[in-house]
């Protein structure tokens, strides 16, 4: 693992923050998920377009600009020197004083951390996972918009949590409304009726990079694929359901609030559109 803190590149056990960084006091703060493939950053203009979205919507600046951190991103991924990897890269309030205040906090930290991209057991996803609606709803738009990546993270932490004691491998987050939102670090998507369909993101999801990506191919393969509202009743009646998300890219889902759904995992559209992302990610 090598991490870029304060302007150096440094292992581990050299990488600190202050207890008084806003970031860990607050989760004052936004953050990307991007992996390298073949030695190449995938969509870093994507992500750093959304990094730079999240800082806005939360008054931060982005220290030095965006061509700074992209330089910083590139730097990391070349000292970590590995071509399959996976990069962190965070932006906090800074250091400051004990209260919420962000004004009292002077200069926002960037840190960069690549690693390795081993997140996942790849045999386990293959299989499929188990979802379960979580109790708790993703916040409203006017409460934390979930379009923003930022470092507060606890309604997914306690959605997981809630999921794994249920003994499911995956929570569903619907919104205040009862429409689905998403799962709890991952945009989700069905098949029904020949087409997929995927929440529009003001529903309240994140707007993910995979998501977008799966959309193009979809469109490369012919396979209609819409912005739709959805219940857990579409879920419920669906063919195919998978998520997608960076670290394990797309994610068969095995059943839904304990029915199973479609009758092969992955089903053939989800397979058809794994096999398209693992052939995009060799050529990038
Ligand atoms: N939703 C949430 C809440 C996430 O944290 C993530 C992972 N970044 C996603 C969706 C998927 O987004 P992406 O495809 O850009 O990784």
């Amino acid at each position: 693992m090598k991490i870029w803190i304060d302007g150096r590149i440094v292992g581990p056990e050299e990488a600190h923050i202050p207890v008084t960084d806003h970031g860990l006091l607050y989760g004052d703060g936004v953050f990307e998920g991007i992996r390298v493939y073949g030695g190449k950053v995938f969509r870093l203009d994507r992500h750093l377009a959304r990094l730079q979205f999240s800082a806005s919507a939360i008054g931060l600046a982005i220290p030095g600009g965006i061509d700074r951190v992209r330089a910083v991103v590139h730097e990391t991924a070349a000292a970590f020197g590995s071509h399959e990897s996976y990069i962190r890269l965070l932006l906090t309030r800074g250091d400051g004083t004990i209260g919420v205040d962000p004004t009292r906090c002077p200069e926002p930290r960037l840190i960069c951390i690549c690693c390795d991209a081993e997140l996942y057991d790849p045999e386990h996803l293959a299989q499929g996972l188990t979802l379960v609606t979580s109790s708790l709803r993703r916040p409203a738009l006017d409460a934390l918009d979930p379009r923003v990546k930022s470092l507060n993270y606890l309604n997914s932490v306690m959605a997981k949590r809630e999921a794994k004691l249920r003994g499911a491998d995956e929570g569903l987050l619907l919104n205040a409304a009862g429409l689905v939102a998403e799962a709890t670090v991952a945009n989700i998507f069905i098949h029904r009726k020949g087409a997929l369909r995927t929440p529009p993101t003001c529903d309240g999801a994140l707007e993910g990079i995979t998501r977008e990506t799966v959309i193009e191919l979809a469109g490369g393969l012919g396979i209609p694929a819409h912005e739709q509202s959805l219940s857990r009743m579409d879920l419920l009646s669906a063919d195919e359901i998978f998520l997608t998300g960076t670290g394990a890219r797309i994610v068969p889902v095995r059943s839904f609030d304990s029915q199973d759904i479609g009758t092969e995992v992955p089903g053939p559209v989800t397979s058809k559109l794994m096999a398209a992302f693992d052939e995009l990610v060799e050529r990038i």
